[in-house]
């Protein structure tokens, strides 16, 4: 396959997460609640998460919010891959997001979804798009539980 191709098909996978996402909405119950906000593209995500008893894995992960096609389709392709996830994998999934971003890393063949991402490295002005997410999830992760939740910005 030619990189013009594949670099369709991964606009392709982004656009197809943003019309159709499949993890809008809200966990029910919401174990964790935090925002995030984009200032310089103006993206909101609303992150809510379901954990199990012990807090230890993630049985559900749900967003709402608006902003640009990646930001929602990052958002979409996250919550996708943390579904069953432990905490302490999910929190080496946020580093290894943000390590490829950086262009230092890619996820593994049963993680490869997430690699569509990869391409958004190419335009620095949207990485803060395709991260917003997971700097929300992070936030989320460490809040503890039934704590208020704030609103946290990737502008720092
Ligand atoms: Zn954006």
């Amino acid at each position: 396959m030619s990189l013009d191709n594949l670099r369709n098909l991964y606009q392709q996978v982004i656009l197809e997460h943003y019309k159709k996402p499949r993890n809008r909405g809200k966990t029910s119950p919401v174990h964790r609640h935090q925002r995030g906000h984009n200032p310089s593209c103006g993206d909101t995500i609303d992150l809510t998460l379901q954990l199990d008893e012990a807090g230890n894995h993630i049985q559900d992960v749900k967003f709402e919010g608006e902003g640009c096609a990646i930001a929602m389709s990052s958002a979409d392709l996250m919550a996708d891959a943390m579904r069953g996830k432990s905490v302490k994998e999910a929190l080496e999934m946020i580093q290894r997001f943000q390590a490829m971003m950086k262009g230092e890393a890619e996820f593994p063949k049963e993680l490869r979804k997430l690699n569509v991402m990869q391409g958004v490295a190419q335009f620095p002005v949207r990485i803060k798009c395709a991260t917003l997410t997971w700097h929300t999830l992070k936030a989320a992760l460490e809040l503890a539980h039934s704590e208020t939740p704030e609103y946290v910005s990737n502008e720092s």
